[in-house]
């Protein structure tokens, strides 16, 4: 019998590259491997999940078992990958080896952790899975009454992460702190007037904000000055803050670590060619661990298709995996990125954006109120913002942008 086509990873990418794979191809053997549960959820809906009043449990939309069934998927949950051989074509699992004919790599990002100092420094948060999700949702929760004073959160990161569950706590009544070394939220992606609107917006909900500084050290709050459970919050500016939980929000990095050992070129991700395929003949990768079309692997001179960048959102995850599907099916297909959008999950203030490709030259320019635009020296629009009620102006504003 010929061996599997083997994908590892139960996130969006892992398991829309097998559903779009069945539409062209019914009957190969899949294999997917997977570290978690394998149930599949929206991860963006971790974020706006209080709001929603969802627990973990309600955020699945589909059980791992009827996923397999429904795709004709072997599914190998709680099974972490120990090591790839691409030498061999097989994987290493500590339930045994497994040969593939072709091998997907979506294994995602794990949260950047920063050195803290302090005898609670480990009691940090990060929520990048249902998992993640479970237990911070808990720790929100425990031993409170429904009537007494909601936990306080403190959040490291001010970006777009960060954001929305400062906006998704402070709506559901949770005194809510964001601390970030930048001046502004979401200060990387938008131009600084978006961001002051978003601010104000967020701190009419009564988030507090604390610009240009770092969390340094976490500590257990004496029991005489705290709440019993408090954590005391050191900055580097020298303020103390107390808090009942500390939410880290300061970004994701791919997760790589089992395709640099198997040797694949890797840089901020496991650099991929326009057809998804990896520096190793039959190893594809794609999703928050990829890099897009940062060589192709059969004329190096050629320049990057899409600059060689990390893309960590649904958008390109679900066109990647058309792409990759086409391939795997025998097609071998290019992929092109069309422009995609993020809408940032702030009720307070929603928020459009569609940032111009990595190293543009040019600035942001206000349209009117709620629309900016990214214009190169050419005047050519590269990207937008829009907020607000011009959120509704996507379609228009994306037609006039020159990829
Ligand atoms: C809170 C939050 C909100 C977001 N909101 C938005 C949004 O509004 N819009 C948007 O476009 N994007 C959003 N994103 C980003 C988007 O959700 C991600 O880009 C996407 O879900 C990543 O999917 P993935 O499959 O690449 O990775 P993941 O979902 O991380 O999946 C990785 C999988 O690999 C498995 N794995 C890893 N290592 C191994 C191993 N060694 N062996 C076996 N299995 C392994 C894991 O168990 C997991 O199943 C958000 C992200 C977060 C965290």
């Amino acid at each position: 019998m010929s061996h599997p086509l083997i994908v590892i990873g139960a996130g969006l990418a892992g398991w829309t590259t097998v559903r779009e794979f069945r539409k062209f191809d019914p009957d190969t053997p899949v294999t997917l491997i997977t570290a978690d549960s394998g149930d599949f959820y929206a991860k963006p809906t971790l974020s706006n999940a209080m709001a929603q009043q969802r627990g973990p449990a309600q955020l699945v939309t589909t059980p791992a078992a009827r996923m397999a069934e429904t795709l004709k998927v072997k599914l190998l949950a709680h099974t972490p990958v120990l090591a790839i051989d691409p030498a061999q074509r097989l994987v290493r699992t500590a339930q045994g080896d497994l040969n593939y004919r072709d091998l997907v790599l979506a294994t995602g990002a794990l949260a950047i952790r920063l050195p803290l100092a302090g005898d609670a420094a480990d009691q940090v948060l990060a929520v990048n899975s249902l998992d993640d999700f479970a237990a911070f949702h808990t720790r929100l929760l425990a031993g409170r009454a429904p009537e007494a004073p909601k936990a306080r959160v403190l959040i490291m990161g001010a970006g777009l992460i960060g954001c929305e569950f400062a906006n998704d706590l402070a709506g559901t009544g949770h005194p809510v702190q964001l601390v970030d070394p930048a001046v502004a939220p979401i200060a990387a992606l938008l131009p600084a007037q978006a961001s002051a609107e978003l601010q104000a917006a967020l701190t009419g909900l009564g988030v507090q904000w604390h610009f240009g500084t770092t969390v340094t050290a976490i500590d257990q709050a004496a029991a005489d000055e705290a709440v019993p459970g408090a954590l005391r919050v050191t900055l580097a500016n020298g303020q103390r803050l107390e808090a009942d939980l500390v939410l880290s929000a300061i970004g994701l990095r791919a997760n790589t670590a089992l395709a640099q050992a198997a040797g694949l070129h890797c840089e901020r991700g496991v650099v991929v060619d326009a057809s998804l395929r990896t520096s190793q003949p039959h190893i594809y990768a794609l999703g928050d661990n990829a890099q897009y079309a940062g060589q192709d692997w059969d004329d190096p001179a050629k320049a990057p298709v899409a600059g060689g960048r990390t893309l960590p959102y649904v958008m390109p995850i679900m066109n990647a995996a058309k792409a990759l599907a086409a391939t795997l099916a025998g097609t071998r297909t290019a992929l092109v990125f069309p422009l995609m959008p993020v809408a940032i999950k702030t009720p307070a203030l929603p928020i459009v954006v569609a940032p111009p490709a990595p190293g543009t030259a040019g600035g942001w320019h206000s349209v009117s109120a709620g629309i900016w635009q990214f214009r190169d020296a050419q005047e050519q629009v590269r990207g937008f913002v829009l907020s607000g009620a011009q959120t509704a102006q996507r379609m228009a504003q994306s037609k006039l942008v020159q990829l």
